[in-house]
């Protein structure tokens, strides 16, 4: 029977599921990547790859703060990370710059390297370093236009507020561990 989501992998206890499309478009891939298998096969690998990266940023953000994750899910231009919906809009927001935050820690130095080596003589190798790299943080950067997420929009695209958890952030970073720190709801 057709299903429209199949689970592929499990990251965490977390249930990863890939939408047919997103199969079909591997298959579809694989199938004109006989003439270009080095470039393809990896390009489209790492797109997805990409993406499960950002939502996995969400899982372990959301994770850490306690709040259980049900699923990841794979669409072919965005994905989604359901869990249960937090108490604040600093946990929101603290969930939802997961994502950002962990394509750029592997972005950052993926980029790096790949900048002091030059391009190697493996295509499959490039792609990997291109979509990780810059391909990563193209995204990253354009977060809202590419991955159309109410939540996202709501959580990362508010200045004001963000200041706010940016701050509270830091205030936990440097006030040491073990201190009580209390959640504060920002007013809507
Ligand atoms: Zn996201």
């Amino acid at each position: 029977m057709l299903k429209r989501l199949y689970q592929i992998m499990e990251v965490n206890g977390v249930k990863v599921y890939a939408h047919w499309s997103v199969l079909l478009i591997g298959c579809v891939v694989l199938m004109g990547a006989i003439f270009e298998p080095s470039t393809a096969i990896p390009g489209l690998l790492c797109y997805y790859c990409v993406i499960l990266l950002h939502e996995c940023g969400h899982m372990v953000a959301a994770q850490r703060k306690g709040y259980p994750v049900w699923s990841i899910e794979l669409y072919p231009i965005w994905g989604i990370a359901r869990f249960s919906e937090p108490y604040s809009h600093f946990d929101r927001c603290v969930i939802a710059w997961g994502g950002v935050l962990a394509q750029l820690l592997v972005a950052v130095p993926v980029i790096v390297v790949g900048e002091l080596l030059g391009p190697t003589k493996y295509a499959p190798l490039n792609s990997i370093v291109a979509m990780f790299g810059f391909f990563s943080l193209f995204v990253a950067a354009f977060n809202r236009s590419l991955f159309p997420s109410s939540f996202e929009d709501i959580a990362i695209h508010e200045i004001g507020r963000n200041i706010e958890c940016i701050r509270q952030i830091c205030q936990r970073l440097f006030s040491g561990i073990g201190t009580d720190w209390p959640t504060i709801i920002l007013a809507s």
